[in-house]
Formats: structure tokens, sequence, C-alpha cells
């Protein structure tokens, strides 16, 4: 059985400047060595149930440094699994969860622990000369045919919210292409996002770019946005029977608990106005998806959101079931509450619980979005995951900037291991 003989964590920069944890495992099978890496990402519009994100506080890269977080692996987890033999990164994993013994990894911080699963996946698939999705694929989706099934990408080409400087309150709107090939997708977002700066730069708008390489202009409403949307992929030479739309509200950061108001496009909204302004948008602008419509703990305003739109509209739950098998057991089985889950590793901490959750909706018929974060890494990671889990969906950001791109890259460099 092959044991861990080397585990070394250290900190890099993340897309935003700031940092995270980066992590390589070394597995020792009879003297033959490989090792896997990675890195983690780190969001900005953060669930408050996500699992603890360690970071040290005090005035160093102002209180977000990772030292906490890297010495945990180095020193406390290092020094019960260093020569420990393990059959698979699944028990590995299990292993860490039990050592680490709290829901939300408020031990050793889920930085830490997802930083070594994710490496050790790398790693036990480099053992076997897998590729990681082949790995994971093995390990945890094995009951899936064997077709060749692309995530379709949701793909962020404006920015608003807590991820740019702007004016626009909702967070992302997105292209969801459906050209059924994942090379035309990606050309489809690229000629779309350069065709929205060219017209963005003719109405004398901003082309800077927001955390996830979307365009931040200092527009209004998600109205006048996406007249700005529709407007480039016709411009591109597409129509809407090639690309859906969909949008990231992360209505939590513009809810407001002292009015239980949402804030939102210069009004002042009760959750089933909010429903309602929704469902206009949607049937005005043919809007597929709709991703944190509402606050994370507003449950009576998801019910009436699903209630009214989930017949027609993909529903997604970000901050809502943070990649929790708890959370979503109870708002997604028990309350039959949206109809997709958003997947974070980094919201959970280990490659084992995340795909206990995405089986777990899949189970309950919920659409699966796995996704990036705002603060990124050049890991593609979850690309990998997305197609070895056959995901509905992959959310990784603009076509541009190299730790969005690096997603893209990878599924396109997948595509052509396919080729036989
Ligand atoms: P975050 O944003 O990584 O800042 O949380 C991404 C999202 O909300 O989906
Ligand atoms: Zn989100």
């Amino acid at each position: 059985m092959p044991t861990i003989s080397n585990i070394s964590a250290r900190w890099i920069l993340d897309s935003r400047g700031f940092p995270t944890v980066s992590c390589s495992v070394t597995l020792d099978q009879n003297g033959k060595k490989v090792t896997g890496s990675a890195s983690v990402p780190s969001g900005a519009s953060t669930g408050s149930h996500e699992a603890l994100e360690l970071r040290d506080g005090g005035s160093a890269f102002g209180g977000k440094g990772v030292t906490k977080a890297v010495k945990n692996v180095n020193e406390g987890i290092a020094s019960r699994i260093l020569r420990k033999e393990f059959s698979s990164a699944q028990e590995l994993d299990e292993y860490l969860i039990q050592l680490d013994g709290t829901d939300t990894k408020t031990t050793f911080g889920a930085n830490a622990t997802l930083a070594i699963s994710e490496a050790a996946h790398r790693a036990f698939a480099n053992l076997y000369g897998l590729e990681l999705w082949q790995y994971l694929r093995r390990l945890y989706f094995s009951e899936l045919p064997a077709t060749v099934t692309f995530p379709r990408i949701m793909c962020n080409i404006l920015n608003g919210g807590a991820h740019a400087d702007n004016s626009i309150d909702i967070q992302e709107f997105m292209l969801i292409p459906k050209t059924g090939n994942i090379e035309k997708d990606i050309q489809l977002c690229s000629e779309v996002y350069h065709q929205l700066k060219k017209n963005l730069l003719t109405q004398k708008e901003a082309t800077a770019v927001g955390d996830e390489g979307g365009f931040a202009p200092n527009l209004g409403t998600m109205p006048q946005v996406l007249e700005y949307v529709n407007q480039a992929i016709l411009d591109a030479k597409f129509t809407r029977e090639d690309c859906d739309l969909g949008l990231d509200a992360a209505a939590t950061e513009f809810y407001d608990s002292e009015t239980d108001l949402y804030n939102v496009d210069s009004l002042s909204l009760t959750s089933s106005q909010l429903v309602d302004y929704y469902a206009q948008v949607s049937k005005d602008y043919n809007i597929l998806s709709i991703e944190d419509a509402l606050s994370e703990d507003d449950i009576a305003g998801w019910s009436v959101l699903t209630e009214k739109m989930s017949e027609k509209s993909v529903l997604v739950g970000d901050d809502l079931f943070v990649t929790s098998t708890a959370r979503f057991q109870t708002i997604a089985v028990e309350q039959k509450i949206a109809n997709a889950i958003l997947i974070k590793p980094n919201q959970i901490g280990t490659i084992l619980e995340t795909a206990k959750v995405i089986n777990m909706a899949k189970v309950q018929n919920y659409k699966i979005a796995v996704s990036h974060r705002s603060g990124e890494t050049s890991d593609s990671f979850i690309s990998d995951l997305a197609f070895a889990s056959q995901a509905d969906f992959l959310k990784c950001g603009a076509p541009a900037r190299g730790e969005r791109v690096a997603k893209y890259n990878r599924l396109l460099e997948i595509l052509d291991s396919l080729v036989e």
C-alpha cells in the first residue's frame, strides 16, 4: 500500500494578490515516488455557513496571511500522516475529516485540509498513471455512463457586487452557451467577451475588469446590463439560440437584515417583490439560471422563489447550501428548495465531502454547477471534478486572466486527451 513520504505546504499569492495555501503530497509505493500538488482558492462574497478559511489576522497582508494554515499542514497534520499507509485519496480524506473533528474544519482550516486533499488526489492519479478526472470518476462517480459529457460553461462577462468597485448590484452576468460542442462554446464566450469590450468602448464605458475577469463598467440595473449582453451576442454574430444567460445575484450582499429588505437596482424590495422582479427580468431577457437570488438564510423567500420559478429556471444555491450535505439535507431534501447546487470544494474542505454532496444532489435531481472562487490560482482541479462528475455546469469566470482561462484550457486538454 502507498505511504505518504512527504507533505509540504507553503503560501503563494492568489489572483487578488492575497496569500493562499499550496501543498505537495508525495506517495511512496515500493520505492516508486510520485508527487501531486494543488493550491486552493478564496471567496469574497463568502457565505456565513462555509467551512473556516483560516487567516492569521494581525497586520501582515492585512490580516490575510495563511502561515497558521500552512503550519497546520506542515506540523499538526504532517506529523500524523507521514509514513502512514493509505489505500486511496478517499481514505486520506476520511482520516483528515476525523482528525479535524469539526463540521467546518475549525481545527485546521479548510484551506489547509483542501490543499492536502486535492494534492493527494493528484498524487494518487499520478501513481496509477491516470488523468485526475479518471481517478475522481473511479473513486466517486463510477456509476456514471461512459459517455463523454462536458459541462456547459457558465462564463462571467460582466461583474458587479462584491467583485467590482462599480455601480452594478448583481454580482455576475454569465453566458451559458449551448452549441453542443465544448470548443465552440468556449469560442463563443471569447468572441462575445471581446465584442462586449468593443461595445463598451463605443459607449465610452469603462473596460476595466472585476475579480473574475468580467468587465466592470458603471452601468445600472439588471435590464440595463442585460441589454449590453444581448447586444454583444448579436453583434458577435450569434443568436440567443446559441447561448443562454445566467445571473449570480449573491443577494446576501444586498440584503439588509435590519429592514428585512433587498436594496438592489435602486429599489428596496421584500423577498416576494424581489422574486417578482426576477420573474419579470427572466421573462424579458430569457434568463436560464439565477444563483443566490435571495439571502443565505431567507428560507421563506427561497421557498416563494422555488414555487414561482423552478419550473422554467435553474435556481442555484451557493451561500444557501455551501457544498454541505447537512444543509442540502435540511433545505433541499426536506424542504425542496431551489433546484440546483453550486459546488465549491473550499466551502467544505475535502474532495470526499464535495463528491458526497454532488452524489446526494444528483439523487434528488438537482442540477450540479461546479465552481471557482473569485480569488483563484492557476490550479484547474475543478475542471477535472466537473468532467469526472458529469456536472451540468462549470462556472469559472471570464475567458480572460490566467487563473480563469486555466480552467477552460484544462477542459480543452481533457477533450484532446480523449481523441484516440
Ligand atoms: P466568491 O464568488 O468566490 O467571492 O464567493 C463566487 C460566487 O459567489 O459564486
Ligand atoms: Zn455565488
